[in-house]
């Protein structure tokens, strides 16, 4: 039996995996009861994610395209590695000298082991030289790390255990529908209700688990800003703010006092949909609450964070949250729900197009000077900061804008479905496809792999081992409990040999452990410092929680941060920074032709873009549906389970209706999982994070 964690969300739940029938038999999941997060509990996701194992459509061989005679893109072949292999590299090298480094990409994803987004980070600077590199969590948590770097000076998801929620007193959960997404966490609801704490939901659908809450309010989507605007200003015009805690450990108080000053709950009312008096009511609860020293606690997740107000929202929440005097306070404060599994550890090691390994700055000379020497190369080798991945993709095969460079002309994608999960994505699906070379790494012939020149087979996540940073900052260790099939190699042994045949300086191990050691030198003074880990000691201990800085061998371990702010903000002089926010709304608003407010999200059986989920046999995957309000319904003519058509400006799709009293009558929503959802999203862009506007736009459906 090998105790691990499950290849899906962010909680990272501990479970078993037994092997039954020799190294390549069966596995089979189990409770692993002491891992504190979960406790025993997975969702069906967890327990049913053994079923890739074996599964009729993995990848065993690498696939090249055929040129066909008259020059044209023929079928995927199967090859051997070294044909692949040394395919690719040939590729990159000849566009390389004829391009420079820029024309080629790299493309990763937040559900990559921290070994495998350090390397792949230092691949791109190192073997290519290329400062185009981005990940698929850009579309994930960037808002909340935007706004968390910017005012509280750290970007940790959590900056506390998850089983803070218990101890708070009110529950403010602003765009997040955990009982449905990650639903052990849900425990935590119920245990802070069973003390007598209440939970706030802010979500456009009464969803599971705005159904557990003691207040529900259902702004329209794209409005969240302005709802964080009025309770702030209610908060400041009841005289609530704590004076002393703002004076002692924050900057930049007056100009927010200023800029809450008109809204008031009737202009919120009017902008949101959500009532004067329930904003009222949400004011009243957190006031009462802090004003006799009792704990609150506002969590966002990506509801509020995938606009293109996305990080505004999330400074606005953390205004509230200190005008409160709650960050660093036991059971109180500020945190983001991280999403996709390592999407906290995949922006800390250098996948990130700014950044380098420990949450440096690649614009940083010291930053540069301290990750070259680990990586024995001159820091003046290293590329610059690179686009944010939808600037990434939208720049593939195009010449360069007002004189700018000409994007990338090949692209390496690790671990990412883009064709499904990109927003705008029948636009991104003609860039890659006018790309000269794209190269996918997976287990299985996703969308996006199915249109590549060469797909690479690799391993699963049950079959390598690696670190994992879950959303409290716990760094953990998924440990193999199986080998992989035949002619299959781990990510790492890819990166490993494509360096080895672009002559790259410096070594590229393909021993995670070796690997993480290194990482740990590269992150030694950076802000996630992982200097003090070893496989040995969070095998021992649970996980441990960043930062957690190697020691004098004479001196005891650090013990890891499992909470941060108590003392003191991660800026230099350690006081959080009240950032004033405007609002201007979704970038698209309702109109004549789309007089609708689409929203996007996930369902529970399913994760992301579905390509391991949606091959499970034992998870529901009825495919996707459009869920609407029975008063839209009528207005359609429609009724549940038939057939509509959602357009936006940029396509549509088609799906059964699905009639529910639990949305808003002016907004539909369809989940994301399946080919569709994301050809209809807009790619409007957060100016601070580059986050996409995945979660509203202008939609009209017919029936
Ligand atoms: Fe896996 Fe997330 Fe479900 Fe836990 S909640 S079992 S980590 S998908």
């Amino acid at each position: 039996m090998t105790t691990t964690h499950c290849p899906y969300c962010s909680l990272q739940c501990g479970m078993t995996l037994t092997r039954s029938g020799g190294p390549r038999g069966p596995l089979e999941v189990g409770a692993w009861e002491s891992f504190p997060v979960n406790e025993g509990a997975l969702c069906r996701k967890g327990w049913t994610a053994a079923g890739l194992r074996g599964h009729r459509e993995r990848l065993t061989t690498p696939l090249v395209r055929e040129t066909l005679p008259d020059g044209t893109r023929g079928e995927l072949r199967p090859a051997s590695w070294d044909e692949a292999l040394d395919l690719v590299a040939d590729r990159l090298r000849d566009l390389r000298a004829a391009h420079g480094p820029d024309a080629v990409a790299v493309f990763g994803a937040g559900g990559l082991t921290n070994e495998k987004g350090y390397q792949l980070g230092k691949f791109a600077r190192v073997a290519l030289g290329t400062s185009q590199i981005d990940y698929n969590g850009r579309w994930c948590m960037s808002s909340a790390a935007s706004a968390g770097l910017r005012a509280l000076g750290v970007d940790r998801g959590l900056p506390f255990p998850l089983a803070d929620v218990e101890r708070t007193d009110v529950l403010v959960l602003a765009g997040s529908n955990l009982a449905e997404t990650m639903p052990p966490a849900a425990r935590h609801l119920d245990r802070l209700r069973a003390r007598g704490g209440r939970v706030v939901v802010l979500d456009p659908r009464r969803t599971p688990t705005a159904d557990r809450a003691d207040l529900h309010l259902a702004p329209v989507p794209g409005t969240d800003l302005a709802l964080a605007l009025g309770v702030l200003h209610l908060v400041v015009a009841a005289g609530a703010v704590d004076e002393e805690y703002v004076a002692a450990r924050t900057t930049g108080f007056d100009e927010v006092r200023r800029s809450v000053a008109a809204w008031w709950p009737e202009r919120v009312e009017r902008v949101t949909g959500v009532a004067a008096d329930e904003v009222r009511a949400l004011a009243d609860l957190l006031v009462g609450t802090a004003g006799t020293g009792g704990r609150v606690m506002v969590l966002t997740a990506r509801g509020v964070e995938q606009h293109s107000q996305g990080s505004d929202t999330v400074l606005a929440w953390i205004n509230v949250a200190l005008a409160l005097g709650q960050p660093g306070r036991p059971g109180a404060g500020y945190g983001c729900l991280t999403g996709q599994g390592n999407g906290q550890g995949g922006r800390e090691h250098g996948q990130k197009a700014d950044q380098l390994p420990g949450y440096r700055m690649i614009d940083d000379p010291a930053a540069r000077a301290h990750v070259a020497g680990v990586w024995g190369v001159d820091p003046a080798s290293l590329p610059g900061k690179g686009r944010s991945a939808y600037e990434l993709l939208e720049a593939l095969g195009q010449p360069g804008v007002d004189g700018g460079p000409d994007g990338p002309r090949a692209m390496l994608v690790l671990g990412s479905n883009i064709v499904v999960s990109a927003p705008n994505a029948t636009h991104v699906t003609r860039r890659l496809e006018s790309l000269d070379l794209l190269v996918v790494a997976d287990m299985v012939l996703s969308e996006t792999a199915a249109i590549a020149d060469v797909v690479l087979p690799v391993t699963q996540w049950s079959e390598e081992t690696g670190t994992m940073t879950n959303l409290e900052g716990r760094v953990i260790l998924r440990q193999a409990a199986t080998r992989p099939p035949e002619g299959v190699r781990s990510d790492l042994e890819v990166i490993a040999g494509l360096a080895a045949r672009l002559d790259a300086p410096g070594t590229f191990s393909t021993d995670p452990e070796e690997v993480f050691a290194e990482l740990g030198r590269a992150s030694a003074g950076g802000k996630a410092d992982y200097s003090g880990l070893t496989y040995d000691r969070i095998r021992a201990e649970h996980g441990v929680f960043w930062p957690c800085p190697a020691t004098p061998d004479d001196e005891p371990d650090h013990p890891g941060t499992p909470r941060l702010f108590a003392d003191s903000f991660g800026h230099a002089d350690g006081r959080a920074r009240f950032l004033a926010t405007e609002f201007r709304g979704a970038a698209e608003q309702p109109c004549d032709d789309y007089p609708l407010h689409l929203t996007t999200g996930r369902v529970l059986g399913q994760y992301q873009s579905g390509a391991q989920t949606r091959r499970i046999r034992d998870l529901p995957d009825d495919g996707p549906f459009v869920e609407l309000h029975p008063m839209l319904a009528r207005r359609l003519g429609t009724a549940d389970g038939e057939l509509l058509t959602v357009s936006t400006r940029r396509g549509s799709m088609r799906a059964p209706a699905r009639v529910v009293e639990t949305i808003r009558p002016d907004t539909v929503f369809v989940p994301f999982h399946w080919v569709g959802a994301n050809r209809l999203t807009n790619d409007a862009l957060d100016p601070a994070s580059r986050m996409p506007e995945f979660k509203v736009c202008a939609a009209a459906v017919t029936a």
